[in-house]
């Protein structure tokens, strides 16, 4: 297990993520693994209303992880067959991956070099009669422009799905995102902010839309609404293709404990990102992403783009600090096109990006450290 650095461990190795669990985790699961009721129950239902009323979410339904969730929420939103769905190649696979698994085409625009997220400039002459939805990945929390992607999406009838694995916690314009598109995907991952173990949710505008979500996360089965007969069979006609994506209640009892004291944990998270700001402004050869006042960052990552990147990296290496790209453009995986794409910005984002460590575990003591490194030069 990925765990812990003593806080005074200033030698010791700095890594990029670590795995939080609450305190309260271990009797929670516990407590699951001793009533034998380890599926989706009652836990999985306190874990929904709480991400709905504490988190802002949109009739969230639990699943087993954000690829799920993905992959449902292009299901839902009739993506299929022969159709596109337009995003950015900066993120990891799975986005990309769920589309393919849906029959569709994963159709790549550029980037917004200052940020890592999709360009709304570059998504319109992309849109054919085939495109069906537009996918926006939040690069390292920080939510995309959201009001153009809607304008564009309304004005040619398509689906807009948030990528939001690195968002929980953040905002837009005033709105939690998990409230504002049509669907909205969240990761409960290990190294994501808010851990099931595995585990994920997909948020719904439309209730109409979110009952089917609830009905297809377990194989198309409305489990609410199919009571059991006298011969003990479940009533129920099945109508169309459903999954088993549901989250389990020992899970959901891990992402409850992990809910506790979630808002301190950001506004911790935030406070570690103004030291790295203030420290690591003026040093020459760094630039910082740019930050707008209209929209709070989830923080998942705390990168900048940098010269010289690879000595950069191996310095902070040999003074025990992680630093990591931790994805470059996908496009060039042979699944998907199997070369790089002419993509002006994200080709320039793929040359310079990079991630310095930010967790839970990471103390400000760790901070300065850190910044202190980087201002030596490399
Ligand atoms: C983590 C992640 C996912 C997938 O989430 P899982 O819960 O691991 O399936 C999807 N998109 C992005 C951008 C991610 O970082």
């Amino acid at each position: 297990m990925a765990l812990h650095t003593p806080a005074s461990s200033g030698n010791s190795y700095i890594p990029l993520f670590t795995t939080f669990v609450h305190p309260s985790a271990q009797q929670r699961v516990s407590d699951v693994l001793a009533s034998t009721f380890l599926s989706e129950g009652k836990l999985v239902k306190e874990f929904e209303s709480r991400l709905a009323s504490e988190l802002g979410m949109a009739h969230p339904a639990a699943l087993n992880s954000g690829t799920s969730a993905l992959h449902l929420a292009l299901e839902v939103a009739g993506v299929g067959a022969g159709d596109e769905v337009i995003l950015s190649p900066q993120t990891f696979i799975a986005s990309a991956i769920t589309i393919v698994q849906a029959g569709a085409k994963p159709v790549f625009a550029d980037i917004q070099y200052e940020t890592g997220n999709i360009d709304p400039a570059d998504i319109e002459h992309r849109i054919t009669p085939r495109t069906k939805a537009i996918m926006a990945v939040h690069w390292g929390g920080y939510p995309c422009d959201m009001t153009e992607i809607k304008a564009i999406a309304d004005k040619h009838n398509l689906v807009v799905i948030e990528d939001a694995a690195h968002s929980p916690g953040a905002t837009y314009q005033g709105q939690p995102i998990g409230s504002i598109s049509d669907f909205t995907c969240f990761s409960f991952q290990a190294i994501k902010h808010l851990t099931t173990g595995d585990g994920g949710a997909l948020c719904t505008r439309d209730p109409e839309k979110a009952r089917e979500v609830f009905r297809r996360r377990w194989f198309g089965i409305d489990r609410a609404n199919s009571p059991m007969n006298e011969i003990g069979e479940r009533e129920y006609d099945l109508t169309d293709v459903g999954y088993k994506y549901h989250l389990s209640d020992y899970a959901a009892a891990l992402g409850l404990a992990n809910l506790e004291g979630f808002a301190d944990r950001m506004a911790r998270r935030r406070g570690l990102v103004q030291q790295y700001n203030e420290g690591l402004t003026g040093v020459p050869g760094l630039t910082h992403f740019e930050r707008k006042d209209d929209r709070q960052s989830a923080d998942w990552l705390y990168g900048f783009h940098i010269e010289n990147r690879l000595a950069f990296i191996r310095a902070l290496k040999a003074k025990g600090v992680a630093a990591s790209v931790v994805h470059d453009g996908i496009d060039h995986n042979t699944l998907f096109g199997g070369k790089r794409m002419e993509l002006t910005q994200q080709r320039r984002f793929d040359e310079t990006q990079i991630h310095i460590p930010l967790h839970d575990n990471l103390t400000s003591e760790q901070v300065a450290y850190i910044v202190d490194v980087i201002r030596q030069g490399w």
